[in-house]
């Protein structure tokens, strides 16, 4: 069995990451592409579902959880922990299906050490301006929430150069094409085709 690729997604909020994760899972099969759910202590927002956008906890039971080395990954993202629970990724991958991890810089460094293998994708928004237009939403914030928003946006940012790629989300299907290339061109690389083709390249080779 070929083990899956586990891919890393990081991005400024409002650079349309999500978006584009749930756009590719729905162009490829469950045996194939999985996206990781990951733990929070963030409160539920309307519309988020336990269990389906992230399992959401108490502070105490995602300390529990880090003292029982249950994470691959933790951090602190404003205010906030998130963590990657180490028990099905490695199954899933082990099961030959390739796993996004939709995390931010910091997680991404944590994996990088524990997993050099692992693939990394930055998404970067097309202009300061539309980034501007994505973080004012529905226009219900002050402008000190959105200033905020924008600084933190900036600080995410600045880690681009940290991944193996990077994507410009400006038009949304050639981004998400972006996407599935990179994917399409992992799958390709010679250590996984020749062991995906092993009986092939035995019969090819043989006198
Ligand atoms: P939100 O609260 O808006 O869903 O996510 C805030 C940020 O936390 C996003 O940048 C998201 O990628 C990041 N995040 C979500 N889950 C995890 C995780 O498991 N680990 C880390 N390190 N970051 C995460």
């Amino acid at each position: 069995m070929v083990q899956g690729t586990l891919y890393i997604v990081s991005a400024p909020s409002g650079a349309g990451k999500s978006s584009l994760i749930q756009a590719l899972l729905k162009t490829q099969p469950l045996y194939d592409t999985q996206v990781s759910i990951s733990h929070t202590t963030r409160s539920m927002r309307p519309g988020e579902k336990d269990s389906e956008h992230y399992f959401f906890v108490s502070k105490e039971e995602f300390r529990e959880m880090i003292g029982r080395d249950d994470f691959l990954e933790h951090a602190e993202v404003f205010g906030n922990y998130y963590g990657t629970s180490r028990e099905t990724i490695e199954q899933v991958l082990a099961s030959g299906v390739d796993v996004f991890l939709d995390i931010d810089w910091q997680g991404a460094q944590q994996i990088r050490k524990k997993m050099p293998q692992a693939r990394s994708i930055f998404v970067l928004p097309p202009s300061k301006d539309e980034l501007d237009r994505r973080l004012r939403g529905r226009g219900q914030d002050s402008e000190e929430v959105i200033a905020k928003r924008m600084a933190q946006a900036v600080a995410e940012m600045t880690h681009f150069a940290e991944y193996d790629y990077l994507i410009v989300n400006d038009d949304f299907d050639l981004a998400l094409s972006d996407l599935k290339t990179i994917i399409r061109a992992e799958r390709l690389r010679l250590s996984r085709q020749r062991l995906r083709h092993d009986g092939l390249i035995t019969k090819l080779l043989a006198d």
